[in-house]
């Protein structure tokens, strides 16, 4: 039966297709007693083998997409379902208990695991119980005939559709076969969002239950640009988002045209437009895109995408190729963001009630120094290879910036006498914490920029969680008090001589675009997907026109909805996200 759910509009366009259900199945498994002891062993070693198989296909994408260490961990998932000694406890067990060869799997890897969970003093080996159960999954999953749902082994297009899209996900993406994602968490703004922008594919979020309601199979259209997905769509549905689908290839055909131009307005203003990055491999998606540099690598998907911490050299390699790939044009590098919505599984932290408000971001860098100092390190080295800005993230005081600030001039001067080359560095900070924005003037005396994280920033200031779809309502870019704070930071930062840029999604916001260029903002960053789009805009805005548009939001509207009638008066055509 036709049916439509509702979400919250995550990356752009429309697409069409095969829902692909990244769920985990039922892997509960039912003791049976066997009768063909010869039959049982050979379903034993047939799923083996095609468990090895499956995570061959997962380590080639991975090594393709993220390089041979960040896939080495399947190389260990490999090697623990063949080892012998696993095998042999596992046909001793079908032989002399006559039973199913997925009840033998299920004893032998829990008195593995058992035995793993004895030996508290190795932290290697605790850290072999993941990988145990990844693959006691995926064993089961082919005893029981159910393939575990995974993105790299996916053959032909589908939309994916899952609980929430994490990084280590979208790590064995295909794009040529995926065409979008559905999700039942998250808002415009969480990580699964941007991880969807990033690789330029439709997404709808935060449905609550696409899950439950979209059969595997089944037909469905996706409509990124509005936030809702239509489960058996009608023959004149389908017509139409097939329509949309070319006009959306046309689009994209005519602003690639604008791929080497300048980012000008229509009278003159020159702006800087970035992207942000997650890891290296979003880098020829921003190249494609024509960014003019990098204004935010988020490095925390660096050590997401891992089971554990990486190491200096391991940071080092990665940065140095970003900054490399996209000299001699600027590269933003953000210090580590954890905690919020990003937690580290492997670092062990305390529960927090409030994540959001905890130890986040800075807060643990400063807290756990030799973890910011070895990222400083890195990002030191990589400096010898191109333009490298330095940013951390969470700023809420100066204190904390002088902290991380010392920090950072300390792990220079070490490498300095060392004689370690390095380049230049600018250090700023990221403003998304309200006392920052109104403190900015005096910030804009010590930091070398500043970049605005409205992601942040319109969570703290509206007390309206990200991530949380129930309070999505108060989540207001264009919200007048938003807009002072931004307004106040950006004035700051030109009073001091400094310049202002933004990299939360605000800046490639079609009605947040022209105000921020009224006030001035120097440097817009974005997802890659959305540069090309807000170069064409900028070039059609007259920006000392846009000022006094800018004057009556700021001083004469009193909600969100006032200032989106007021720019789309002034800019007809511009739509609302
Ligand atoms: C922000 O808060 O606006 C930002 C860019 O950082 P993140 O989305 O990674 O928190
Ligand atoms: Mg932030």
């Amino acid at each position: 039966m036709r049916t439509m759910l509702k979400g919250i509009a995550a990356s752009d366009g429309v697409v069409c297709g095969q829902a692909y259900r990244l769920v985990e199945p039922d892997l509960n498994v039912e003791r049976r007693t066997i009768t063909n002891l010869d039959t049982e062993l050979n379903r034993f070693h047939q799923a083996l083998e095609a468990a090895v198989s499956d995570i061959e296909t997962i380590k080639t994408r991975a090594t393709k997409n993220l390089g041979a260490d960040s896939a080495q961990v399947f190389s260990a998932h490999i090697a623990m379902l063949q080892d012998p000694e696993l095998i042999a406890a596992v046909e001793a067990n079908i032989k002399e208990k006559r039973v199913n060869a997925e009840t033998a799997v299920a004893k032998v890897t829990a008195d593995y695991e058992a035995k793993l969970q004895g030996l508290t003093d190795n932290p290697y080996m605790q850290e072999r119980i993941t990988d145990l159960h990844d693959v006691t999954k995926r064993l089961t999953g082919h005893l029981l005939g159910v393939t575990l749902p995974d993105l790299a082994l996916i053959d032909h297009p589908v939309i994916v559709v899952t609980h929430d899209l994490i990084p280590s996900d979208t790590v064995s993406v295909n794009p040529q076969y995926i065409l979008g994602f559905i999700t039942d968490m998250g808002g415009r703004t969480s990580h699964s969002s941007i991880l969807a922008r990033n690789l330029n594919l439709p997404a709808v979020v935060g449905t609550q239950d696409a899950t439950e309601r979209i059969p595997a199979g089944e037909t469905v259209i996706l409509n990124g640009t509005r936030g809702n997905v239509i489960v058996q769509p009608t023959v004149d549905e389908l017509a139409t988002a097939r329509r949309e689908m070319k006009v959306r290839v046309a689009n994209q055909r005519r602003l690639e045209s604008l791929r080497h131009h300048e980012t000008i307005s229509k009278d003159g203003v020159g702006v800087m437009l970035a992207a942000n990055i997650g890891t290296a491999s979003d880098l020829p998606a921003v190249l494609e895109n024509g960014a003019e540099g990098i204004g935010l690598m988020r490095t925390e998907f660096l050590y997401m995408d891992a089971d554990q911490l990486p190491t200096e050299d391991e940071q080092f390699d990665v940065y140095r190729q970003v900054v490399q790939s996209m000299a001699p044009r600027p590269v933003v590098i953000r210090t580590l963001d954890i905690g919020g919505d990003k937690p580290l599984p492997y670092l062990k932290t305390k529960h927090e009630d409030n994540p959001f408000m905890g130890e986040r971001a800075i807060r643990q860098s400063l807290a756990h120094q030799n973890i910011f100092r070895s990222q400083l390190r890195a990002l030191l080295r990589a400096s010898a290879f191109g333009q490298l800005r330095i940013m951390f993230p969470m700023i809420a005081t100066l204190d904390e910036f002088r902290q991380a600030k010392a920090i950072y001039d300390d792990e220079r001067s070490k490498l300095t006498t060392a004689q370690v080359p390095m380049g230049k560095i600018k250090v700023g900070m990221m403003v998304e914490v309200p006392a920052a924005a109104l403190l900015a003037d005096r910030f804009a005396q010590e930091v070398d920029f500043m970049s605005v994280g409205t992601n942040d920033l319109i969570g703290y200031t509206m007390a309206a969680d990200r991530t949380n779809q129930d309070v999505a309502y108060l989540y207001q870019p264009y919200h007048p008090a938003i807009l002072r704070l931004v307004d106040r930071i950006i004035h700051a930062g030109h009073a001091a001589g400094i310049p202002v840029a933004m990299c939360g999604e605000m800046a490639g916001d079609p009605i947040a675009v022209p105000l921020l260029l009224g006030m001035g903002l120097d440097e817009f960053s974005m997802s890659a997907g959305a540069v090309l789009k807000t170069r064409e805009l900028i070039g059609q805005l007259n920006a000392h026109d846009l000022q006094s548009l800018v004057e009556t939001a700021l001083n004469s509207a009193s909600t969100s909805q006032e200032v989106i009638t007021m720019v789309q008066a002034a800019v007809p055509g511009v739509l609302q996200k």
